[in-house]
């Protein structure tokens, strides 16, 4: 109470400025955005449950019975993440890499704008926090997508990092950024097709401490997600390594111009939240076995 009194009180002496729009920031719950632009990045309000993009009218929420696990993982897929052969679990998706999302996401790559990450991290944690499906208890790690090591030398800022932080410090998670490395350098993906960036992408990276990672559940955490191939390799290092399950955390998924669908309230239900409970409950890490056998 005290600090936002001082906050308010600094505001109307040393005004701040948008990080997007340069307008002054008055009354805002951001301390880098105007209310204006925050309300203009918008969560996802329905999402694929494995790839995280914005599901099309008409397209059906998923369905929970007794099939087969590969059955009830296609069920839940949209028609783009059926014809993938990933070995990342799921991805939740922040918002939609478009207008000022697409923007701040821009901005997020300059180590100039690291509490522009830093804000938009806590607002990926509350929109996290407050999901039925999401269980932070089910994560031994969150791991941010690591860089090169020569780019991480030459700018000693990654914005990736600066999300995973935020995420782990909100809900307690360790995070590691030692046991995934990048073990080659890949050109910048910005202008190349999607299947040039999968296949740029292909085994660039590497599990360090491959004991760790065995039969534990993994948080991915990247600020952006384009074709999905970055997170699909670097899934697919973990689970090589042993890793039980491995998600995703992105702020921005990229999508196909015209497959927008507008915002509504969110409509995951408890049989979700019980279902992935399950699903984990199922296969715990042996950390968590030895924790309840003594
Ligand atoms: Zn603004
Ligand atoms: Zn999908």
């Amino acid at each position: 109470m005290l600090f936002q009194g001082w906050r308010q009180y600094l505001d109307l002496v040393f005004p701040r400025s948008c990080s997007l729009c340069r307008r002054p920031i008055v009354g805002s719950r951001s301390p880098t955005l105007c209310g204006h632009c925050q309300q203009r990045i918008k969560p996802i309000a329905h999402s694929c449950w494995k790839c995280g993009a914005p599901k099309l009218s008409g397209e059906q929420q998923p369905e929970f019975d007794r099939d087969s696990s590969k059955s009830k993982s296609l069920k839940r897929s949209c028609r783009f993440c059926q014809k993938q052969d990933w070995d990342i679990n799921r991805v939740f998706a922040y918002t939609v890499y478009a207008g000022s999302a697409a923007h701040a996401a821009r901005l997020c790559k300059d180590s100039m704008h690291e509490s522009l990450a830093r804000s938009l991290s806590h607002s990926i944690g509350d929109w996290l926090y407050q999901r039925d499906d999401f269980l932070p208890i089910c994560y031994d790690y969150i791991i941010p997508i690591p860089q090169h090591w020569f780019r991480r030398l030459m700018f000693r800022y990654h914005p990736a990092s600066v999300f995973a932080m935020g995420l782990a410090g909100r809900f307690g998670i360790p995070m590691s950024e030692s046991y995934l490395k990048r073990s080659r350098w890949t050109t910048k993906q910005g202008l190349k097709t999607i299947s040039e960036r999968r296949e740029s992408i292909r085994d660039a990276f590497a599990v360090s401490h491959p004991k760790k990672i065995e039969y534990r559940s993994v948080l991915l955490v990247d600020d952006v997600m384009t074709s999905g191939g970055t997170l699909a390799d670097a899934a697919r290092a973990l689970k090589a390594a042993g890793a039980r399950q491995v998600d995703a955390v992105v702020f921005a998924r990229g999508i196909c111009a015209g497959k927008l669908q507008p915002s509504a309230p969110p409509s995951e239900n408890r049989m979700q939240k019980a279902h992935v409970l399950h699903s984990y409950q199922s296969s715990a890490t042996a950390e968590e076995l030895r924790r309840r056998l003594h």
